[in-house]
This record gives structure tokens, C-alpha cells and sequence, in this order.
């Protein structure tokens, strides 16, 4: 499993994503700073920095 959380690139919010692949996470990452970010679309250095946060963790099945 991978995760990333929005305080992990820097913003102050403690919504968590989790997903099997960095494009599940970053499509959850989307409609979430859409939502609540005012963010329509993720710009490119922020989509950068996202992929870069994601980290994996173990799998909760395990
Ligand atoms: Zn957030």
C-alpha cells in the first residue's frame, strides 16, 4: 500500500490518502484539493512534490 497525507507536502491538513498505486492516491489527492483546497487542478510541481511524498506502508491485510 502506498500513503500520502497533505501534511506531508507542507499543507495543514491531516486528510490521508491510501491506495494500491501513486495514480489512485493522486486522483483521491485531486478531488480532495479541489474540494478542499480550492485547488481545481494540481499543478505540475505540486503533483511533482505529492509523488515524491508518497510513501509506502505496510498492507493492512498482512
Ligand atoms: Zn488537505
Amino acid at each position: 500500500m502506498k500513503q500520502l497525507t497533505c501534511r506531508d507536502i507542507g499543507v495543514d491538513c491531516d486528510v490521508k490518502f491510501v491506495g494500491e498505486t501513486e495514480e489512485e492516491i493522486m486522483a483521491q489527492a485531486a478531488a480532495h484539493a479541489s474540494s478542499e483546497h480550492n485547488l481545481p487542478t494540481i499543478p505540475a510541481h505540486i503533483d511533482q512534490m505529492c509523488r515524491a511524498a508518497i510513501k509506502d506502508i505496510p498492507d493492512p491485510a498482512a
